[in-house]
């Protein structure tokens, strides 16, 4: 395994002074897998007051000693050591009663949650792997440390986190990790709603659809408005599959950006509500959008999500049953009112609903390309969009004695002559449209 030269100068250091000391964590599973790690955690012997005299000479960040945390500023970057420590029991599913530090790794290794996460290196001493981590890399297994369920009684997060590390590097979960993160889902209700909407955040982007099919348990936990989805018939003629299926494959088909995946997860959630039977035995979904538009917005708020995704993914699915017409003046004014980036969005959106109602016909798909054609052209022309775009501003109304009201009025009016085509987007035409009319 290759450590960058900050490291090596690190474990050197400490074992000079007679410290054994390792990296440890997910770079040593990241570099097994022949990944670049995206950081070096280290642990080692020393207690951190003598981790900090090893390191006298150098900047240190002291900020988490009290946890056995040591930074160390090395060529501008805080590398971190921590000193091997176990573990007391967890009395409310998150913190354990107490921390100790011991000198024996294996009883660190213990502590962490995975197989594959527990395992550690060091260039003169090799791997510590005593659960057979690097085995488990190989046949692409994550298996929790010890007892699975009481690991996740421990701390529930890890239930989440399994998700994730499966997700991400395509492992199968082991059979009794598996029972255990569904028999203790529950234990996720204790958890503060800021971890599990950043798990959330760091999950979704990921996630195909065969993965919201498999952890769908865990997934319905943690976002109980899934639920009902599960299994649900749509009862119409355009869709083949079950709701949560084809909600799975939205998110799937959708790119890996935050709010939209966000917005596919969450965009059909008011359906079951809103659901009536007609006669034909046709099920219809009026209002579905506006539904699960509000519903959305009750979830990211538990979560405590930022406002600003929140806002994103909320106008996102309110809009997505509003299918764009491809045609200039439609969408130049649609462009100005949501942005472009919006705009965009939805439309991915759109075409990822599309295509997931496994009943797509090629006319619909067409329509897509015609617009995303269309609004290409538009931003190609670089016309105006807003009221911020129009050659005339309200200082401009102002000095041609409008006041009050009536510039907000004019303005208006006018930027609705330029969408319109009916008048060029320049201080002439504009000036001569307001005279026209005065
Ligand atoms: P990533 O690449 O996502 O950072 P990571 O494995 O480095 O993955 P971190 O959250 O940075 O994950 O944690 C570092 C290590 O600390 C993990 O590899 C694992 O050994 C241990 N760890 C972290 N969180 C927990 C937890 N909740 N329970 C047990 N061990 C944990
Ligand atoms: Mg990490």
């Amino acid at each position: 395994m290759q450590l960058p030269d900050s490291i090596l100068t690190c474990i050197r250091a400490l074992e000079e002074a007679g410290f054994q000391a390792y990296v440890v964590g997910g770079c040593v599973r990241d570099a097994c897998l022949g990944l670049a790690p995206h950081d070096y955690d280290m642990c080692t012997s020393a207690l951190p007051e003598e981790t900090e005299a090893v390191f006298a000479g150098y900047r240190l960040v002291l900020a988490g000693k009290k946890h056995g945390t040591v930074g160390v500023v090395m060529d501008g970057e805080v590398v971190e050591i921590t000193t091997f420590r176990t573990e007391g029991d967890y009395l409310d599913n998150r913190h354990p009663e107490w921390v100790e530090f011991v000198t024996d790794i294996e009883k660190d290794l213990a502590r962490r949650d995975f197989t594959v996460n527990a395992m550690a290196y060091s260039p003169t001493r090799g791997f510590a792997d005593p659960f057979g981590g690097r085995e488990d890399l190989k046949n692409g297994i994550l298996r929790a440390v010890g007892d699975p369920a009481k690991r996740f009684q421990e701390d529930s997060l890890r239930i989440l986190r399994g998700v994730r590390f499966a997700v991400r590097f395509g492992f199968a979960v082991e059979e009794n990790t598996l029972a255990a993160m569904d028999s203790q889902a529950h234990l996720m209700d204790n958890l503060a709603r800021e971890r599990v909407y950043d798990e959330l955040c760091k999950l979704l982007p990921r996630m195909k659809a065969t993965d919201l099919l498999e952890f769908a348990p865990v997934l319905c936990r943690v976002i109980p408005e899934l639920k009902p989805m599960v299994g649900y018939d749509q009862k119409n003629r355009h869709h083949i599959h079950d709701l949560y299926t084809h909600t799975a494959l939205v998110v799937h088909h959708c790119p890996n950006d935050l709010a939209l995946r966000w917005a596919a997860l969450l965009h059909d959630i008011g359906k079951p509500q809103v659901m009536i039977l007609g006669e034909d035995g046709q099920a219809h979904y009026h209002g579905h959008a506006a539904v699960s538009a509000e519903m959305a917005d009750g979830v990211l708020r538990r979560l405590k999500a930022p406002t600003a995704l929140r806002e994103q993914v909320v106008t996102l699915i309110a809009k997505h049953m509003m299918l764009p017409q491809p045609e200039k003046k439609y969408l130049r004014r649609h462009l100005g009112k949501l942005g472009a980036e919006t705009m965009e969005n939805l439309l991915t959106l759109q075409e990822a609903d599309t295509h997931a109602t496994g009943t797509t016909h090629d006319m619909e798909l067409t329509l897509f390309s015609n617009v995303r054609a269309i609004l290409s052209e538009i931003q190609a022309e670089n016309t105006c969009l807003a009221l911020k775009d129009l050659a005339l501003n309200g200082h401009d109304l102002m000095a041609l004695g409008y006041q009050g009201k009536a510039i907000g009025l004019e303005l208006n009016r006018l930027l609705n002559l330029v969408l319109e085509e009916q008048c060029e987007n320049t201080r002439e035409a504009l000036t001569a449209a307001l005279e026209k009319e005065t």
